[in-house]
């Protein structure tokens, strides 16, 4: 349940070890929140959370009574029965709100959560994905995830960019691995936030495998791939009923033989090619040598959902030309097929509402 109460302002004080309690202090931070932390009466420990005040820890009913009175809420994490009844009673005398939040995790080995962060924009995060940032204590992240307000999703977390910029790589995927299991296996709450979909060309796969080889529980939330939400942002829908029932997604990060050219080409469906800008013109002129129509309406469509998103549409014969002259760039999503004509002309309301779609979700 959330009640959406505001916290601006509102002094706030969080009964826990520090550990326990990180993640409660970090959320009462990020609301604004003035933050008191006893972590306890032995080893009160340092505060977890930067900006959070400690007070001294109260020895009598009266010191409890003082510090409860001044107050506006107590968050319990953990703290033992006979203290939690002090405390009740005390907010109760002074009507200070009480209430009771679950530590975050101890155990001994942590956890990763591969999540997908769909395309770019926070309308296609999922559920899972905000509920497992949430949790995290540390957030992998790269350029191609949604950014913008990772403060916000994951406030009690620590952020790691382990970004790859094109054609070099900033963190190598290995070692990208290695920091997973380690922060697991230091009992930390790992996610490793990825754009699109983790198991479409995310390399997940390879993370996963990491994690079982190092014993490290793993689950992966599947994201909104740019290999189909791309497209829709640019009025491209990848099947359409009497036009295309299948679409194949291909990576262009490497040069696509001539077997799989054949292929594509009798397969006679969308196609969607994720990183190719950097092989283009080979593919065009290979599925075009290979008995494709030149005549093939082709899209680009860069840099989906973000404020300057362009789409250049073209044909077969055509588009490697015009992408060269406009200086597209990666990050794009090239689609292949009789569908690109619903996002120029043809279709217009199914382009029209495609379009509408796109927008709700940005
Ligand atoms: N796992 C991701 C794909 C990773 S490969 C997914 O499911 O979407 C990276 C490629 O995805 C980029 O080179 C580009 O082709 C495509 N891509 C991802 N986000 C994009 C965006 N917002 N706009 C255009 N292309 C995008």
């Amino acid at each position: 349940m959330s009640l959406g109460l505001d916290f601006a302002g509102k002094r706030v004080l969080v009964i826990g070890g520090a550990r326990a309690a990180r993640r409660v202090l970090a959320r009462y931070l990020a609301s604004g929140a003035s933050v008191y932390h006893l972590a306890g009466p032995v080893s009160p420990g340092a505060p977890a959370v930067a900006g959070v005040t400690t007070p001294v820890y109260p020895r009598s009913l009266g010191a409890w009574d003082t510090l409860i009175a001044a107050v506006d809420l107590v968050a319990i994490v953990e703290t033992s029965p006979g203290t939690d009844v002090t405390i009740a009673a005390a907010c109760a005398r002074h009507r200070t709100w009480l209430t009771r939040e679950s530590a975050a995790a101890t155990a001994p080995v942590g956890s990763v959560t591969l999540v997908g962060g769909g395309p770019g924009v926070e309308g296609l995060l999922t559920q899972g994905a905000l509920a497992a940032l949430g949790a995290a204590d540390i957030v992998y992240y790269d350029r191609l995830g949604p950014t913008d307000r990772l403060d916000a999703w994951a406030p009690g977390a620590e952020h790691i960019d382990v970004g790859k910029a094109p054609g070099h790589h900033a963190i190598p995927q290995r070692d990208a691995e290695r920091m997973l299991v380690a922060s697991a296996l230091a009992g930390l709450t790992v996610v490793r936030l990825k754009g699109g979909d983790p198991f479409v060309f995310g390399r997940g796969g390879e993370e996963v495998l990491a994690c079982r080889a190092a014993d490290v529980p793993v689950t992966v939330i599947s994201g909104v791939t740019s290999a189909i939400a791309v497209p829709a942002a640019a009025g491209i829908p990848v099947t359409h009923r009497d036009i295309t029932r299948l679409f194949t997604v291909i990576s262009g990060h490497a040069p696509i033989s001539d077997t799989e050219l054949t292929h594509l080409v009798g397969l006679n469906g969308t196609i969607v090619v994720l990183m190719g800008i950097g092989t283009l013109q080979q593919l065009v002129a290979g599925l075009s040598r290979l008995g494709m129509r030149t005549d093939m309406p082709v899209a680009i469509v860069e840099r989906g959902f973000a404020h300057d998103q362009r789409t250049t549409l073209g044909r077969l014969d055509t588009i490697a030309g015009l992408a060269a002259g406009a200086g597209v760039r990666s990050p794009a999503v090239v689609v292949i097929g009789e569908v690109v004509s619903l996002a120029s002309h043809g279709d217009d309301a199914a382009a029209a509402l495609l379009r509408e779609a796109a927008e709700l979700a940005g």
